[in-house]
């Protein structure tokens, strides 16, 4: 009989039950989380991690999971442990980075914007001096200032895609990673096209899909990052200045379509993707017809439903 054991965390165990919901047995071994018994394998999840696999079809499951199994014996250096071959290496931080990210994806107002922006080792300190940092803890006054300064010491590109084109992509069954993955290629070839013959030492990228889903995404399109020095990480905004950077610039680009948004429709457009949303769309419904909704808007999104009740429409 066949055995294999592989080494697993607890988020693929979750999902290995998930995967084996409908084989789970009523009872399973003393440590275990489960035990699920398929076509010629038994599988038994241990507490520990340990996934332990039996049968003649033993060799066949256990290669459905091994690339989501760490090594036994390596240890994590990292809080984060390494799940895809793009993660950042340690040392990113100190390097001279492009990094990319993107604003607006979750609100329904305002287009998406992306920027991707390059950052020199040597340029760190003065980054961290005007105050770069993850944007998340900025207010639109402290970016709108930030990114006006940084705008003339970095090289960057900025990218904003308006609803109107938006809602077609999505109309024609375009996913928003697809558009998000394309923004932010399309970017990066711009700042690489500017640095020229400068090279990065990287590429990171705040990663909204795993690496191999972003690539498939631009397949066939022109890629001119070096695909061996392209890293992914979440929170990327943390890891390099360059992320951070590239953040400020889309979200003082999103502000500032914000304020032009506001002043065209004469009131002040809410972000987010909220009941003061609905609200504002109604009015919008109701002063200015659907047509504004998809000029203004990201029309898939649940508010339009919402917003068409509250308008009467
Ligand atoms: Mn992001």
């Amino acid at each position: 009989m066949a055995n294999g054991v592989i080494k697993v965390s607890g988020q693929v165990i979750d999902e290995m039950k998930r995967a084996y919901q409908q084989s789970i047995q009523p009872t399973s071994p003393t440590g275990s989380v489960f035990t699920a018994k398929i076509d010629g394998c038994v599988i038994t999840a241990y507490k520990s991690g340990k996934v332990l696999f039996q049968g003649k079809n033993a060799d066949a499951e256990v290669r459905k999971w091994e690339s989501k199994g760490q090594k036994q014996g390596v240890k994590k250096t990292t809080s984060q442990a390494k799940t895809h071959p793009f993660s950042p290496p340690e040392n990113i931080s100190g390097l001279s980075i492009i990094g990319s990210d993107e604003v607006g994806t979750g609100d329904y107002f305002g287009p998406i914007t992306v920027s991707a922006a390059y950052v020199r080792k040597d340029q760190l300190d003065q980054l961290k001096q005007i105050g770069v940092k993850d944007s998340k803890h900025l207010n639109d006054n402290q970016i709108v200032q930030i990114a006006k300064e940084i705008r003339s010491l970095i090289t960057y590109s900025l990218l904003i895609l308006p609803n109107e084109k938006y809602n077609d992509l999505q109309q024609s069954g375009m996913s928003q990673g697809k558009m998000k993955a394309l923004l932010h290629n399309q970017a990066i070839n711009h700042v690489l096209e500017k640095i020229k013959p400068e090279e990065p030492d990287g590429f990171l990228i705040d990663q909204f899909v795993q690496p191999d889903i972003y690539f498939n995404h631009i397949r066939g399109k022109k890629m001119k990052m070096n695909k061996d020095r392209a890293f992914f990480a979440t929170k990327a905004e943390g890891i390099h200045l360059s992320v951070a950077a590239a953040s400020i610039i889309a979200r003082y680009a999103f502000v500032k379509e914000f304020e032009k948004l506001s002043e065209a429709v004469g009131f002040t457009i809410p972000k987010g993707a909220g009941a003061q949303v609905d609200k504002a769309a109604a009015k919008l419904i109701q002063a200015e017809g659907m047509d504004s909704i998809n000029q203004f808007a990201k029309v898939h999104f649940a508010n339009t439903e919402k917003a068409k009740k509250l308008a009467g429409v």
